[in-house]
């Protein structure tokens, strides 16, 4: 029986996970569910799991829980406010840490649990943009197990040999890992029809059914963009090794190509349910109420290249890696700020990339070798970002 803590359980990645877990209870038992304010959710959450612990970081909807929750026959200890969180990450009783807090605020309790050596179900890609080598330091010092949770990474993990973090790409035989992208809702749009385009448009993906802020980075396709550096660092991949091509179907999830010509490559249904399950029962493998792959019904699967001029975010997340240091830091933090202005309609969807664009000129770039400093960009830039959308 392993118990587990799943950060950000209200969430598109939460809710697939705590699926799983509901047809494989006695396997899994949850000691804590944690959410920003969706208590609704939450509620209904711990009627069903009965876990030992909440979060919730919003004051007044943990008021509003702690008044409904013996109305709904629920009995765990509330804790309020984002310290929290990491405690539920490194309890000593917790085995597994499912990392599903979207955005820099899922990079502490994630951290906490990398530390902490738990099996880390990495579905927070920010944390490894904001913090890559810290983070990675830290699963290697602490013998964590790191399952990655992203479609691709999880593709990529399982096209690998056995255990691939921190080995060297080359040693395995790999000549370069090639993630593929969907192309999001915008794929066939040019420039000038990009610029009118609606919150409601770019969250309406094709294949995949997600929270908001990934939904918009994917339209922008910054998320590709994350996914590189996330690869770079997980991987431990030269950036000239990391290829980006677009694959409408996203049937193919990503692939690895070796030295020898062989690509291997994990192909399934778009339906997270997948790489949830597998890092979960890793290294065996469980069902995961994912429907099986009919690739006679799909019939064909298309490739293009990705045009950096339609998608400029890509562009960025390259040369911010390449920069260094803490580029990537301000780059992510931006790119928070600029897509809570776009979906509040404060500012259109090319002038995301724009605002990105401007803050990686003005903050300047330290080491990231210290996660004080990190925590000092990530706010400086979102001062500047901030200001910058207030004075357009
Ligand atoms: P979501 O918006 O659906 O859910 C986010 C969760 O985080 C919610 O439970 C919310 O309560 C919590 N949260 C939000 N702000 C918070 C804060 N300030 N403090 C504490 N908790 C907070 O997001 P999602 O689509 O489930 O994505 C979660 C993470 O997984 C993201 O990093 C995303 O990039 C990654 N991911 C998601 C998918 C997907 O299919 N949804 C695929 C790959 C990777
Ligand atoms: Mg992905």
């Amino acid at each position: 029986m392993k118990s587990i803590t799943v950060l950000g359980s209200t969430g598109s990645i939460g809710v697939s996970t705590l699926d799983i877990i509901s047809h494989h209870r006695d396997e899994f038992s949850v000691f804590a569910l944690t959410c920003h304010n969706k208590i609704e959710k939450l509620l209904e959450q711990c009627q069903q799991f009965q876990p030992k612990h909440v979060v919730i970081v919003d004051e007044q909807a943990a008021q509003k829980f702690r008044e409904q929750m013996a109305g709904h026959k629920i009995n765990c200890e509330v804790h309020v406010g984002a310290q929290a969180l990491v405690t539920v990450a490194e309890q000593c009783e917790v085995d597994y840490v499912m990392a599903a807090i979207v955005g820099a605020a899922g990079l502490l309790p994630s951290l906490a649990a990398a530390k902490a050596g738990k099996r880390v179900l990495l579905a927070n890609k920010e944390a490894l943009v904001i913090t890559g080598e810290l983070f990675m330091n830290a699963i290697k010092q602490s013998g964590a197990e790191l399952l990655p949770i992203d479609s691709e990474h999880n593709a990529l993990y399982q096209s690998l040999p056995f255990k691939p973090f921190g080995q060297s790409l080359s040693e395995m035989g790999v000549n370069r890992l090639i993630l593929t992208a969907s192309g999001g809702p915008f794929r066939t749009f040019t420039a000038d029809q990009l610029v009118g385009v609606t919150p409601e448009q770019a969250v309406a993906h094709p294949n995949w059914k997600m929270g908001q802020k990934i939904s918009v980075d994917s339209a922008t396709m910054m998320n590709k963009g994350l996914e590189v550096i996330e690869a770079h660092w997980l991987f431990n991949a030269p950036i000239q090794q990391i290829d980006v091509m677009i694959h409408p179907q996203s049937v193919i999830h990503s692939m690895v190509e070796y030295t020898d010509g062989s690509v291997i490559a994990e192909l399934g249904m778009p339906d997270m349910r997948t790489p949830i399950a597998y890092a979960l029962a890793w290294p065996k493998r469980i069902p995961s109420g994912v429907k099986q792959l009919n690739l006679l019904e799909i019939g064909k699967l298309e490739f293009y290249p990705v045009d950096f001029k339609q998608f400029p975010c890509m562009k960025l997340c390259y040369e911010a890696l390449a920069m260094g240091g803490t580029a990537t830091v301000t780059l992510n933090a931006a790119n928070e700020i600029a897509v809570e202005a776009f979906l509040q309609k404060r500012i259109n969807f090319i002038q995301i990339a724009q605002i990105v664009e401007t803050s990686l000129e003005k903050v300047t770039i330290q080491p990231a070798n210290d996660l004080e400093i990190i925590l000092a960009v990530d706010a400086e830039t979102r001062l500047i970002t901030q200001k910058a959308i207030a004075a357009l």
